[in-house]
């Protein structure tokens, strides 16, 4: 790729992302009951998720032309006339950053989101990453990645709620947010979600001596509570730190956090393209180490699933033998 068309590709993917990141926070803002619905695996979606996936599509095509994406979202349900209110709510948050798109341009694009990943090349996004979080007023992200020949080329995070500023707590919502993106050999990138600079992620903040500080998902039905806190007493850890979302791989790659463990709660599960592909690149270009919980790299060449894989744990060097074969003893 010449490097003019990187760069379209990356101000485009930013600019998608900033605008999903400013609906969602209106969404959130504005309504005392956010609208939604429960999906067939039983997790909830929401007006956010909806505007967040046409937002995001539409600025790309604008930018791109037209573009193979897999999203978490489509249209189905939403098109059903039980969900008219629900789908007039999306249409008016498109609507108040990209006034031009009508209900049909808006559900649309939504579809545009089901390529199946059979391409060499295409983008992959979760709209909104840690609903649950979202709902909850916790923390969640827009994550957008670009994978070609099964490589991940560029990611753009948009973690609104999430603080600029390392020092402030990440259980209170951030009125800025966050904004990581990266290409691949081109380093990892902070800034605030609206106005500021760049800031290029240190690689790897890692003192070095610290005890370990792993972070985990919210939710035990994610990731596993119970192994997480053996394996961090085996390695002499501090107590983890609990975020929805691919924040996680935002805190780790700008050394909040040593390493981000998501241990399997049952053996069927296989972990989805867009709820890692962009926090994996933000953190392996800050230089962590990140592979499933075998220790195998990370395999975005089978579509929307992490097929070949199991868990995820990404961690500065230091840590990441140490974690993989602690897991591999207490999982035994
Ligand atoms: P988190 O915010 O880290 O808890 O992750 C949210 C993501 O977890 C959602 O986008 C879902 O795709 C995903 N998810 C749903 N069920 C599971 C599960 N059983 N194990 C792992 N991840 C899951
Ligand atoms: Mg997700």
């Amino acid at each position: 790729m010449s490097s003019t068309a990187a760069e379209s590709r990356l101000t485009a993917a930013i600019e998608a992302v900033t605008r999903a990141a400013r609906a969602t926070r209106r969404i959130q803002s504005q309504l005392t009951v956010i609208r939604q619905l429960v999906k067939e695996d039983r997790s909830p979606v929401t007006t956010a998720d909806y505007a967040a996936q046409a937002l995001v599509i539409a600025t790309l095509c604008q930018h791109l032309g037209e573009v193979r994406l897999i999203g978490e979202e489509e249209s189905r349900s939403l098109r059903e006339p039980e969900n008219a209110a629900l789908r007039r709510a999306v249409v008016e948050a498109v609507g108040a950053e990209m006034p031009s798109l009508d209900e049909e341009a808006v559900l649309g694009y939504i579809d545009q989101g089901s390529h199946d990943g059979s391409a060499g090349s295409y983008w992959t996004l979760d709209p909104v990453d840690g609903t649950k979080g979202f709902l909850r007023g916790g923390q969640y992200a827009i994550s957008l990645a670009l994978v070609e020949e099964g490589e991940l080329r560029l990611g753009v995070l948009g973690c609104p709620a999430l603080p600029v500023d390392p020092g402030r707590p990440l259980d209170r919502p951030d009125p800025v947010g966050t904004l990581f993106h990266a290409s691949r050999g081109g380093g990892a990138w902070s800034r605030p979600l609206e106005g500021a600079e760049d800031a290029r992620l240190p690689l790897i903040r890692d003192d070095g001596r610290s005890p370990l500080r792993i972070c985990e998902s919210v939710e035990s039905g994610h990731s596993r509570h119970d192994l997480s806190a053996r394996v961090v007493e085996a390695l002499g850890g501090l107590p983890p730190l609990r975020l929805d979302s691919q924040c996680k791989y935002g805190v780790v790659a700008r050394g909040q956090a040593h390493a981000y463990l998501r241990l399997p709660t049952r053996p069927g599960y296989v972990e989805r393209v867009w709820d890692h592909a962009a926090g994996v690149l933000v953190a392996t270009e800050a230089g962590m180490r990140v592979s499933d919980i075998d220790g195998r790299p990370l395999d975005f060449g089978h579509g929307a699933l992490l097929s070949a894989n199991r868990g995820v744990v990404c961690s500065v060097p230091r840590f990441h033998g140490p974690l993989v074969e602690a897991i591999a003893r207490l999982m035994a």
